[in-house]
């Protein structure tokens, strides 16, 4: 989306737990604990992927996009089809969206980044945004490389 801006990408704490869970040191029931509410939105607003769960491996994962904000009012905090943010980011000037994903089959659930959107961005959001971008995405392989290396 083109007013995307300041992602924030989760995928580090994802591999981290899911390492966690191999080791042990975390039960399935611990990480596999979706609220009804988070898999009613999965149901009713979740944009299907073609990603396997990294759980139970037999279903695929939904993402959920929620939304906050001052301007969203009422609104906030609700889930949003992946087709309705664009509308929004053309009418709000900046609002922050969250990305869940869910399984449905064993309740695996988790942040899989999240990003600020609106017309905000379209005017001033180049100084700032994918300057922030650039630097996260590099830290990041680096960063895992060096974990990895040390076990
Ligand atoms: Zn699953």
């Amino acid at each position: 989306m083109r007013t995307q801006r300041q992602v924030v990408d989760y995928s580090l704490q994802k591999r981290a737990v899911l390492r966690e869970l191999l080791a042990g040191r975390v039960g399935t029931y611990d990480v596999c604990d979706a609220s009804p509410y988070l898999k009613n939105a999965a149901r009713f607003h979740g944009e299907p992927t073609d990603q396997r769960c990294p759980i139970c491996r037999s279903e695929n994962l939904t993402h959920v996009h929620y939304i906050y904000g001052d301007e969203l009012k009422q609104s906030a905090g609700q889930a949003r089809t992946l087709a309705e943010l664009p509308v929004l980011a053309m009418t709000l000037r900046e609002f922050q969206v969250f990305v869940v994903e869910v399984c449905l089959g064993c309740d695996w659930n988790h942040l899989v980044e999240q990003y600020l959107l609106g017309r905000d961005g379209l005017a001033a959001g180049t100084e700032s945004g994918p300057e922030q971008g650039a630097v996260a995405s590099a830290a990041g392989p680096a960063h895992r490389r060096r974990r990895e290396a040390q076990q």
